[in-house]
């Protein structure tokens, strides 16, 4: 299925089979084909790695190295780019299609079906389809439209109707014959079943009880990572409910949790996130620091690229092979032809194509060389993009106190921290909208960091 989004069942699966440690690495032809859309890759990547699973592509190969990550992610930026890309001159060729009315394929709604690539309405259903919006409308709620759908023996595919499909077919639009798509309206490929005023009131209704709204899965970046200053116990992340019914994370002592006598006090989430995250960028992309990384990340490449024996090995035994067969052929020409020559040719034959093949795999893995300003600019994007990559990467350890912040680097080599500095947590470009007392109640009065190397 497309690499778009991750709503892939199979792919699903894999990443929840993860969680058994069964295997420990996931094979992909190209990293496109695990997710085209970065922050995506970047989540499913962090529960892989959790679980102890690397994903390794075929085609682009990356040493298993902390450098590698950066490389990696530019690959995927180039997928995204790619598949946004592709997917405006498919929108394109489908915006014709619609221009003249036709069905653009895909699932067919409820209600529907394609004549002459032409959308009819299947007029059994649209009778269900009315009758479930006009139940609605009237106030009806929907396990009990459900109940009488099923009471009159209606059913959706041999089954009873699902909330979610009854809730799906009350919040589209289509139904009242209008389709909208990229700021375009389409009034002539859906044919109306639901009468406009119909529809309307239940729309209000529908916003009113905010029905679906998606939640947002919650990244942690600093999960794993925190330590309490004071009881050494992990600082874990947790979810409460404020007075006026508001979701609140905080990131907690587990000692606390547990009565150890630790007062570690508990830190919003968003805070803390954004304290950590501003002093790791504006700590690596100081620029002596940007060009350092960049000649690192640039001469592992080189290094990669120059290593490579095995294509210098293949390209050898390429030419043996190919003489061995021209020998033959030289023989088979003056005539002498045998049973053992015939084999002995196939041999070679069946020999060179294997490493043709093989020779294919090793040039995709030094066709791909990045300038040192590639590496720079995506240095400094994923620096501001990529969080997760970027906690994951650098940091190795936090150690939280009420007054202060100990973050320890785990820096690749030439990469050079200036260290132990002590920062106020009030000063140069983090400026908290809090008062005293509020900061006293997030657990950030007078708050100072150090950073310190490995
Ligand atoms: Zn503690």
């Amino acid at each position: 299925m497309t690499g778009t989004n991750d709503n892939r069942p199979d792919f699903r699966q894999m990443i929840e089979d993860s969680k058994r440690h069964d295997f420990n690495m996931v094979l992909v032809y190209k990293f496109d084909r695990f997710s085209r859309n970065k922050y995506e890759a970047t989540k499913h990547k962090k529960t892989l790695k959790d679980n102890g699973v690397r994903v390794v592509s075929v085609t682009e190969y990356m040493p298993d190295s902390p450098e590698a990550i950066i490389l990696e992610s530019v690959l995927e930026g180039y997928a995204e780019y790619y598949s946004a890309e592709l997917s405006q001159k498919v929108k394109r060729g489908m915006n014709e299609t619609r221009l003249k009315g036709n069905f653009t394929g895909g699932f067919i709604m409820y209600g529907y079906k394609v004549v002459n690539h032409k959308l009819v309405i299947d007029e059994e259903q649209a009778e269900v389809v009315r009758f479930i919006y006009e139940q609605y409308a009237q106030g009806i709620f929907v396990k009990d439209i459900i109940k009488s759908l099923t009471e009159r023996g209606i059913y959706n595919r041999g089954k009873k109707f699902a909330n979610n499909t009854v809730y799906n077919i009350l919040r589209n639009e289509k139904y009242s014959g209008v389709y909208r798509f990229n700021g375009e309206v389409f009034t002539n490929i859906y044919p109306q079943i639901v009468p406009i005023d119909i529809y309307k009131i239940v729309r209000q209704k529908c916003e009113l009880n905010k029905y679906g709204k998606r939640s947002v899965e919650v990244v942690y970046l600093l999960r794993n990572k925190i330590k309490c200053g004071y009881c050494g116990s992990t600082i874990n992340a947790e979810c409460g409910t404020a007075k006026n019914g508001q979701k609140v994370r905080y990131y907690k002592c587990l000692g606390r949790k547990h009565k150890n006598g630790c007062t570690k006090s508990q830190v919003r989430k968003e805070i803390l996130e954004k304290y950590v995250l501003d002093n790791v960028i504006e700590q690596m992309s100081k620029p002596k620091t940007v060009e350092k990384v960049a000649e690192y990340l640039l001469q592992v490449q080189e290094n990669r690229i120059n290593q490579n024996s095995a294509l210098a090995n293949l390209i050898k035994e390429k030419r043996q092979t190919e003489n061995a067969i021209n020998n033959i052929m030289d023989v088979i020409e003056q005539g002498r032809q045998s049973l053992t020559i015939v084999k002995r040719m196939r041999e070679l034959e069946s020999k060179l194509t294997d490493i043709e093949k093989r020779l294919a795999i090793e040039k995709s893995k030094t066709a791909f060389r990045l300038t040192k300003e590639q590496i720079i600019e995506y240095y400094k994007t994923a620096l501001e993009k990529e969080p997760l990559l970027l906690i994951n990467q650098f940091i190795k350890e936090i150690q939280l106190y009420d007054d202060k912040m100990i973050i320890i680097y785990n820096t690749p080599n030439p990469i050079n921290l200036d260290e132990s500095q002590v920062f106020s947590f009030y000063d140069k470009n983090v400026k908290m909208p809090y008062t005293t007392q509020s900061k006293k109640h997030y657990g950030l009065k007078d708050f100072r960091l150090v950073m310190r190397l490995q």
